[in-house]
């Protein structure tokens, strides 16, 4: 088979699908790898890279006229129009508030959604990009926003007076949550954290931080098991929504710093905290909120850019937080990838698409003109 790697063309996704690594051993099991020239620039891997494990470097036609394409974003208008008809295509394809379904569809695209993989199988992990992705960016979510603010997270005594250390409030605690919560500590912040989930509470006190706990009634809590036996947050009552919007207030207007990364698959993010809260900040302090681009979870939040507030508050809107660790994030990125490709793949190269398979069916959103997603109710 043949296997594409275009440059990525979404403004401001630096990453690459493939590495060196996964190039080499694509080659290794016979498959022919074309790279887009400058694909893997903007994450530190150069042409000659590519090359030197066998790859051949291309331009963009080329590289879309492959039997397996494989990217990080999933393809424009522009990019489908140079893929060819009945090709394979693994990416992260947002498929809640993808547009474009009908398009693959149309063009006969076999696409595999890597978003929507089972995560609960213990044989899916390796190919997890919401956790790989999501690890990194909430390490770094944690230094940007260290950045950005004007005094250092550890206590510091000096001749000249006593630092306190910075007061970090994580709203989340998922997989960029607990990161972010680790990160901080490491820094030798002071952390509080909350979660929809009360299992959370456990996690984020073995990583040295403070559990901020919202009262819960038994229907909530039966509402919070449920949801945990699928790893994912429910949808929370009015009463719990008004008990967590006291908690937050209280914690976030002492907080120096606050990172947000409450998600919904599927859905829009919850907004955790209200302009009123952020105004009753201290001058300096800084929020960076990771689900700007599902709506936010803070009011006032915009999408690429640092808001500062009439109080003095600087709210980070940095969209896609993977992509400032390209290398890195790459790296994991394409480990995941390679990881499902080699399961629809046999010892001979050929491609052997099982249905019958619990995470490729998941995962296929298009297949022989025919849109998969959102899957059919039974
Ligand atoms: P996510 O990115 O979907 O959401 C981030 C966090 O925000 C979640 O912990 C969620 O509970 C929380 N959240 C959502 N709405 C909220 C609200 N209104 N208030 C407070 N918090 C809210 O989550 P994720 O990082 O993908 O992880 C979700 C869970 O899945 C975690 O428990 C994670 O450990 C688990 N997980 C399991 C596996 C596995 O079993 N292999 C793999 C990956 C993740």
């Amino acid at each position: 088979m043949q296997i594409g790697i275009p440059a990525e063309i979404i403004a401001g996704e630096t990453r690459v699908a493939a590495t060196p690594d996964t190039v080499k051993k694509l080659i290794t099991a016979g498959h022919k790898v074309v790279v887009q020239a400058g694909a893997g620039v903007n994450a530190s891997v150069p042409d000659a890279s590519y090359s030197a494990v066998g790859a051949s470097i291309v331009d963009a036609t080329a590289a879309y006229a492959s039997d397996i394409i494989l990217k990080v974003q999933a393809p424009t208008a522009e990019e489908i129009a140079l893929i060819k008809d009945g090709a394979t295509v693994i990416a992260m394809f947002d498929p809640y508030r993808n547009a474009n379904l009908a398009a693959f569809a149309a063009k006969n695209l076999q696409c595999f959604a890597l978003e929507l993989l089972p995560r609960t199988l213990s044989r899916a992990q390796n190919m997890d990009v919401l956790s790989s992705q999501s690890n990194l960016a909430g390490y770094k979510a944690v230094i940007m926003a260290a950045d950005e603010y004007q005094r250092p997270f550890p206590m510091f005594m000096t001749s000249a007076g006593t630092v306190k250390p910075a007061r970090v409030v994580i709203m989340g605690v998922g997989v960029a949550g607990l990161q972010a919560i680790a990160t901080a500590k490491r820094l030798g912040a002071v952390v509080e954290a909350t979660d929809l989930r009360p299992t959370a509470k456990d996690q984020v006190e073995s990583l040295g931080g403070k559990w901020l706990d919202v009262p819960m009634s038994d229907e909530e809590k039966e509402n919070a098991k449920k949801a945990a036996a699928s790893g994912y947050a429910w949808m929370p009552g009015p009463q719990y929504i008004a008990d967590q919007a006291v908690i937050v207030d209280k914690a976030v207007s002492q907080a120096d710093i606050v990172i947000t990364t409450a998600l919904i698959p599927g859905r829009n993010a919850p907004r955790l905290i209200k302009a009123e809260t952020v105004a009753k900040m201290k001058a300096g302090s800084v929020i960076l909120d990771m689900a700007v681009e599902t709506g936010g979870n803070v009011e006032g939040s915009v999408v690429n850019e640092i808001v500062t507030t009439a109080n003095g508050v600087k709210i980070i809107g940095t969209p896609n937080i993977p992509a400032q660790l390209a290398a890195q994030s790459s790296a994991l990125y394409a480990n995941n990838v390679y990881n499902f490709l080699v399961t629809i793949l046999n010892k001979e190269g050929q491609m052997v698409v099982n249905l019958e398979d619990e995470i490729q069916k998941a995962l296929l959103i298009t297949q022989a003109g025919q849109q998969l997603f959102p899957p059919k109710r039974a």
